[in-house]
């Protein structure tokens, strides 16, 4: 027998404590950041006949009568009085204990609101507390804290409470940076968790407290200062200088191009250029609408640091992505005797062994695939440039994980990302303050506008109609549904369903099938289909959300397009109207429609300027979700508001590089306290 253990294991925690891990209350710290929802107002007493209808007040009176009445349905009936009226409190549902103290209660004091009706003053199931007449009132407001089932109101009242006193809330900053009129952090959080009664409601709701101002402050500053020393860091590694050689790769491949760059491709390029030349790791956002070309602007990128002797990495999200990269860099860099190499989960056994060995020795100028490219087992030889596209469908941790892989290169490569979601511009200087941005502000010419259009779900048929139509004159449809084998629980159409239905009702027509729970291999095959022209049309979930190029569909149909965010319906779009065929997209919906469901459609019916679309985006939503807050570390910003708060922003940002400089101790506590482990998503 192995002898027991010397020390007790620890005593099983309560349903209460759990929770409040759950809710992420495990410091002194996070407790005493865990602030109310709202007040309730306990330090004072309305007279009874102040009372008016549906204001939440407390009123304390003397019991004159407590009885249940049975005529229509049980109820219990408590008559109180004060100096100045009288008010029936209405019990459907009560405990006999209930009945049994309030009669025997001479005082009551009473929570509620008052309907006032008929037969005089009453409220319904009031919180009602035996007084007697020198009870004290509350000193403060009472915070009603974010709860929940497990967590009662009263057990998190003091938990915050001990945790607000015990927690270390020293001032950090020194004198005389912090914007005047703030209270310190320590001030503001004793008012917001207990507001004297002469506090603004108002103010303390709409967080324009000067107490909630401080909190945002800090809060901000934090966020500064963690971007500001990844920054500093950055600028400290050492990169190699990547120039086009004449004559070589980026010269050909200017010249084999089938079109002329736009004047944006070509600045944008041009920035990029002189970033890849300078000796520091470039970390710039390319973001341009879809359809804008963004793909060229990354090969020639490629080029520049293939011409000058080293790698480049290209990164898609999805394996559809990668693939057509893939077919589009081949079309146009082999052809001058470039070797890519083509890399993803699916690839295996000895294309991958052959794969990872071109990669390590150099011999794949061109490595492209998913994020399978930036596992541990992949080496490259001398990589010089990643570039990243659609980089903010990749996850943080895949973010940090490429960040980590490139740190242990001996030189550090440039970064390249890219992105067809424009990115806000409180948003680039907080998320993205250490981030140069260039942007692609105009379409490749000889687009046709695309013409949308909103249905209901009614008008089904016609729209099938329309593209039976079109397809015998030989046009190229997606039909959009939202998800694949959903529970039955859920009223989707799915994709295999909708595909059935299709192909009957569009007879002689080629039509497939594309979803995510498909093989790499059938994905590929299907896509093959359709961009050759021999398929009609593609049945297909989000799948084909991201970058998908096949410049002669000219129609989309989206099924449930009330179910889709604003940003993905854009990017959908963006799937036709790439070539000369004018082009229409069809939203279908189900109503009833919500407020924000009509904003969405509204949006898309009336504009296909991808700026346009994120500026609506983000009065829909609010910044804090706009770039899905799983891929922006957005939801890191638990108390300022980057729309609301920019003067509170644009101060912290000024005050980030002298605080650093002069101040190195402060600043590194500002960001451990507000930012903890979290300091490293920053990031990514
Ligand atoms: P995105 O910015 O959405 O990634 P792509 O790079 O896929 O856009 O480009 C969209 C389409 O436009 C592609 O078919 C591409 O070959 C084409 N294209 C890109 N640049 C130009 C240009 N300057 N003139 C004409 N067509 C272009
Ligand atoms: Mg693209």
């Amino acid at each position: 027998m192995p002898e027991a253990a010397a020390t007790p294991p620890p005593a099983p925690k309560s349903a209460p404590q759990k929770a409040m891990e759950k809710l992420g209350l495990l410091r002194d710290i996070d407790l005493a950041l865990h602030l109310p929802l709202r007040y309730e107002d306990e330090t004072r007493i309305t007279p009874i006949a102040a009372l008016r209808e549906g204001e939440p007040v407390q009123v304390e009176g003397v019991v004159i009568d407590c009885q249940v009445e049975l005529r229509s349905r049980r109820q219990l009936l408590v008559r109180v009085k004060d100096d100045s009226g009288t008010l029936l409190l209405r019990f459907l549902h009560f405990y006999p204990s209930q009945q049994k103290q309030m009669s025997a209660a001479a005082r009551l004091r009473i929570r509620g609101e008052a309907r006032v009706g008929f037969f005089g003053r009453e409220m319904v199931h009031p919180v009602v507390k035996v007084v007697d007449e020198d009870t004290p009132l509350a000193q403060a407001l009472t915070p009603v804290y974010p709860a929940s089932a497990q967590l009662p109101q009263a057990y998190l009242r003091k938990a915050v409470a001990s945790g607000l006193a015990r927690a270390d809330l020293r001032e950090l900053l020194p004198a005389g940076v912090v914007p005047r009129g703030l209270p310190s952090l320590k001030d503001a959080l004793q008012y917001l968790h207990h507001p004297p009664p002469s506090a603004s409601q108002q103010a303390l709701h709409d967080h324009s407290h000067p107490a909630w101002q401080r909190l945002k402050f800090e809060e901000l500053l934090a966020q500064q200062l963690s971007q500001l020393q990844a920054q500093r860091e950055r600028a400290l590694l050492v990169a190699p200088a990547l120039k086009a050689k004449p004559g070589g790769l980026h010269e050909g491949l200017l010249a084999a191009l089938p079109f002329q760059l736009t004047t944006a491709q070509a600045r944008v390029a041009e920035e990029i250029a002189q970033d890849l030349a300078r000796p520091q790791p470039t970390h710039r956002l390319l973001q341009g609408d879809v359809g804008s070309g963004k793909t060229v602007v990354a090969a020639l990128a490629a080029a520049v640091a293939i011409d000058a002797g080293w790698q480049c990495a290209l990164m898609a999200p999805t394996e559809i992505l990668a693939e057509q990269h893939f077919r589009k860099l081949v079309q146009w860099l082999e052809p001058l005797g470039l070797q890519v190499a083509w890399l993803t989960g699916s690839v295996k056994g000895k294309t991958r062994q052959k794969m990872l060995d071109a990669a390590a020795s150099g011999e794949a100028q061109l490595v492209i695939g998913t994020h399978a490219v930036i596992e541990d087992k992949v080496k490259f030889a001398r990589l010089g440039l990643a570039v990243i596209d659609e980089q903010h469908r990749f996850g943080v941790a895949q973010r940090l994980a490429l960040r980590n892989k490139l740190k242990s290169m001996a030189l550090e490569p440039h970064l390249l990302m890219m992105s067809a979601t424009p990115i806000p511009r409180t948003l680039a200087m907080t998320y993205f303050a250490d981030l140069d941005v260039s942007t692609i502000d105009e379409l490749p010419p000889g687009r046709s506008p695309i013409v949308t259009k909103v249905f209901t779900e009614s008008k089904r048929h016609d729209v099938v109609d329309k593209i039976r139509m079109a397809v015998a004159d030989g046009a190229q449809v997606y039909w959009v549904c939202p998800l694949v084998e959903e529970s039955e629980a859920v009223d989707l159409r799915n994709a295999t369903e909708t595909h059935a239905e299709l192909s009957a009702e569009l007879p002689g027509a080629r039509v497939g099938l594309l979803h995510g729970r498909m093989s790499p291999a059938d994905k590929a095959a299907v896509m093959a289909q359709f961009s050759s022209g021999a398929m009609s049309v593609l049945v297909a979930t989000t799948v084909i959300e991201v970058g998908v190029d096949v410049p002669n569909a000219s129609l989309m149909v989206i099924e449930h397009a009330e179910r889709f965010g604003l940003a993905q319906l854009h990017q959908l779009r963006g799937r036709v109207g790439r070539g000369s065929v004018a082009s229409v997209c069809v939203l279908i919906y189900s109503p009833p429609l919500s407020d924000t469901g009509k904003a969405r459609l509204k949006a898309m019916a009336e504009t296909t300027d991808g700026f346009e679309i994120a500026r609506r985006d983000l009065n829909i939503r609010g910044p804090g979700e706009f770039m899905g807050s799983r891929q922006s570390g957005a939801e890191l910003l638990r108390f300022a508001d980057l729309q609301e708060d920019a003067p509170l922003l644009v101060a912290a940002r000024a005050l980030a590089p002298e605080l650093l400089d002069r101040h190195p101790a402060a600043a590194a506590a500002q960001v451990r306290r507000w930012l903890g482990t979290k300091a490293e998503y920053l990031k990514a």
